[in-house]
């Protein structure tokens, strides 16, 4: 009895871990930076489901490798000509020990923020929210702030969660509008968090002055996603269909290839890969409820603004091609400066505009692509957050104040210059 206690009491410890952690799935994997030639070999790996690409950008570096995975993708890697380091050697530990650390500098902060059900007046910016504390944010914004606020459900997750779009309303009858989506990829953690700081700045805050412009904002598109990154894995990515249809036990849909443009390109179709775009179009009921509120909204929409991170890059159109340029370019480029230089003047963190489609990376299904072809946006942009790959989708939440004040200050001179 007493010799069987202590295995006892660690199944029962693992057991408890395994249902709350977000980092025991990550056991065994590993972070490589790649080096040597340039090559679309890793896209075709992400494509695969050998590999997930970390850093989408044109600064293509870091790659998230499973265990079972690592000696297949050495081999081909190393076939190519591509060099690798390895940055992080167990995934799990790795995470475990930066939520630890987390959690010991907000114990010794004695932060007083609260967010309950019955009172939760800001969002947090000193731990990253989860979506329950969402939803009471924006219903007490709702609350206090009607009519110049109206937030509306316009659908509903695979796992039955709301997806929120929040309504900022101009005083002007003919105002054009600004959409703002976040959290559509679930580990990008910061990407929600900023919309949020955005929708305190533009309801509550100084942002009162740009009541010329209609605002809505989508803060959490993917909120089975983005829980999953608590519960499951703190590396997930997709939504959270289950892939049964396709006879293959590997959950989720990247939202951000399923948008129906240019749909397939630089995606992949088999479930297992992090960029599977989905049996079909509009596929998921995330994108169809984003989509569908969109098209209401044509006509006077005049810009999409789209969070993720990182590698802290403004994109503009086309991210399906570079053999193509989107027609207002020299406008877009123009514009985006105006929003790095504002960004910039905050805490001189630089952030380039660039175009989405860069170096040997595609991506198509996207909501920017889509906005900017098939709606009356004639600005669309991608925000990559922060940081430039030092922690990554793991970013700490003491980044959330200062992206936040950047952020506005950037946007801010977006709406100056497009008004
Ligand atoms: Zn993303």
């Amino acid at each position: 009895m007493h010799k069987m206690l202590p295995l006892l009491l660690t199944t029962l410890l693992a057991c408890y871990r395994q249902t709350e952690g977000s980092y025991q799935y990550l056991a065994g994997h590993q972070i490589w930076k790649l080096g040597g030639k340039e090559s679309a070999l890793p896209g075709q790996l992400m494509a695969d489901g050998l590999l997930d690409i970390l850093d989408h950008s044109r600064k293509l570096q870091q790659v998230r490798v499973a265990p079972h995975h690592i000696d297949r993708v050495s081999e081909l890697l190393q076939k190519d000509g591509i060099s690798y380091e390895i940055l992080v050697d167990d995934l799990a530990s790795h995470v475990e020990g930066i939520e630890n650390s987390e959690r010991r500098r907000r114990d010794v902060s004695g932060n007083h923020q609260t967010c309950t059900e019955s009172h939760c007046p800001e969002p947090l910016t000193d731990v990253y929210m989860r979506f329950d504390q969402m939803e009471w944010y924006l219903k007490q914004l709702n609350e206090t702030h009607y009519p110049n606020v109206s937030l509306s459900s316009i659908g509903k997750s695979h796992e039955n969660r709301d997806i929120w779009l929040l309504h900022i309303k101009s005083n002007k009858p003919d105002a054009r509008a600004i959409w703002i989506e976040g959290g559509i990829h679930a580990r990008e953690r910061i990407s929600p968090a900023v919309a949020f700081g955005l929708i305190s700045k533009l309801a509550t805050g100084d942002g009162a002055k740009y009541n010329d412009f209609d605002f809505f904002l989508a803060p959490m598109a993917n909120p089975d996603g983005y829980e999953y990154t608590f519960t499951g894995d703190r590396m997930w990515r997709k939504n959270r269909r289950a892939n049964s249809h396709q006879r293959s036990n590997c959950y989720g849909v990247d939202l951000n290839r399923n948008w129906d443009f240019k749909f397939g390109v630089g995606a992949s179709n088999y479930p297992c890969s992090e960029v599977y775009m989905g049996p079909s179009p509009f596929s998921e009921p995330e994108t169809k409820a984003l989509k569908d509120a969109m098209l209401e909204r044509n006509g006077s929409l005049l810009m999409l603004f789209s969070l993720h991170s990182y590698g802290q890059d403004l994109l503009y159109p086309w991210g399906w091609t570079s053999q193509e340029e989107a027609e207002n370019k020299d406008e877009l480029v123009r514009v985006g400066q105006a929003f790095a230089e504002g960004a910039r003047e905050i805490h001189n963190h630089d952030y380039d505009v660039v175009n989405s489609a860069g170096g040997l990376y595609y991506a198509s299904g996207a909501t920017d692509d889509w906005a900017y072809s098939e709606t009356s946006a004639r600005y669309a942009y991608t925000l990559e957050l922060r940081d430039k790959g030092e922690r990554g989708f793991l970013l700490t939440s003491e980044a959330i104040k200062p992206s936040i004040e950047e952020v506005w200050n950037g946007f801010q001179k977006i709406l100056q210059n497009i008004g």
